[in-house]
């Protein structure tokens, strides 16, 4: 038995290798390196894929967040709500803009409790943005999100970038947000070949701000009304996206869904609890479980001895990070993320993963439950 990764690139590159190559010749040959047609080309077919209908490649996931959020009107000092168990970039985007985060704790599900949300929205009006993360895949309640803007006026951005490929109530998450950020990070759902990102919007007026702001807020050549970043996705990424990668993204997703389903079976009602989605269908960007009954750092490593790489998703809630000084704001003592990011354990799914090792990982969680010495 070999070890079961968290990532296989390697195996990936088996898939793609010929068509990753093809993509890179086909830039090198065309002597047009940024902004040109492949990014045209990906930012047409990614939004018909995601059911948008502007997509606009940046240069990270961070990135498409600062920019979303700076479309939406984030201005320095504004206060944002957003969730303290994600990764350090959904706060750190909220930091670069100058604002303030105010962080509500999750639900078991692992994303913001919606009702808690709601609640300190009403009770701040100073809270005029909201950031929640579609986190580990799983959608959040769309509906709710929808209400929610109804009902306070909140401008919501969307963290996607877990999310490519959930749905929930038949619509895909960063459709209800006024924008959506998605992070093609390799680990992602859909990864390039380094970094990349998206924002998402179904409103023409922000797209065109997108695409301003990545590109040193210029408006025409020479010609600079804002202070823009450079941010912009690669030529060569958005071919690799567009004819080596794209066209295997619903096989992947595919392949996520059924680890995540075996998974799920073999663990329910075990000492490991499959954090899963209230409603809706996950991307299964991750896989993960809590540690219920017993010591999460001992089953962790009674699982990796056995050469399965589990990973953890997040172990420091964001307001426990020293790169937060005195910024922000918690509401209430987010008893919940902190539990998750304590006994949180991923195990791996990814869509190279077989189901020998499938079979091994659930193997290997058996067995790290039997050990009496696990037990708190
Ligand atoms: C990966 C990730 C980001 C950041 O994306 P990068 O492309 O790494 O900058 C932001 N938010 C969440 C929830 C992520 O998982």
């Amino acid at each position: 038995m070999g070890r079961v990764l968290a990532n296989d690139f390697a195996a990936q590159w088996d898939e793609v290798g010929a068509d990753v190559l093809a993509a890179i010749e086909r830039v090198g040959r065309s002597g047009w390196l940024i902004l040109g047609e492949e990014v045209s080309q990906f930012e047409e077919q990614f939004a018909e894929w995601w059911g948008v209908r502007h997509a606009v490649g940046v240069g990270t996931g961070l990135d498409a967040l600062e920019i979303a959020l700076r479309c939406v009107g984030v201005k320095q000092g504004d206060r944002v709500l957003t969730t303290p168990l994600t990764a350090f970039a959904t706060t750190l985007a909220i930091l670069r803009v100058g604002a303030e985060p105010v962080w509500v704790d999750v639900d078991d599900t692992g994303g913001l409790n919606l009702e808690a949300a709601r609640a300190a929205l009403i009770g701040d009006q100073r809270i005029k943005f909201l950031l929640p993360v579609h986190l580990y895949g799983h959608p959040l309640d769309l509906d709710c999100l929808a209400e929610i803007v109804e009902e306070t006026g909140v401008r919501l951005v969307e963290d996607c970038a877990q999310s490519a490929g959930a749905r929930r109530a038949g619509r895909p998450t960063g459709t209800v947000g006024h924008l959506g950020a998605v992070s093609l990070y390799p680990t992602k759902n859909l990864g390039a070949y380094g970094d990349g990102g998206v924002v998402l919007t179904n409103d023409e007026e922000m797209a065109k701000r997108a695409r301003r702001l990545r590109n040193y807020g210029q408006d025409g050549r020479y010609h600079h009304v804002e202070m823009g970043l450079n941010s912009r996705l690669d030529e060569l990424q958005a071919a690799i996206l567009t004819t080596a990668l794209i066209p295997n993204l619903d096989a992947w997703l595919g392949r996520r869904a059924s680890i995540a389903q075996s998974y799920a079976a073999a663990l329910e009602g075990t000492g490991l609890r499959p954090i899963r989605p209230a409603g809706g269908s996950s991307a299964n960007h991750l896989f993960p479980v809590e540690a219920v009954s017993q010591d999460p750092a001992t089953v962790r490593e009674a699982i990796m001895a056995t050469g399965v790489v589990v990973e953890r998703h997040y172990p420091v809630i964001c307001p426990d990070q020293p790169a937060c000084g005195q910024a922000g704001e918690t509401v209430g003592t987010l008893s919940t993320a902190r539990r998750l990011a304590d006994r949180e354990i991923s195990l791996p799914i990814h869509p190279q993963l077989d189901d020998g090792g499938v079979k091994q990982v659930v193997d290997a969680c058996r067995s790290a439950l039997r050990q009496p010495t696990a037990l708190l």
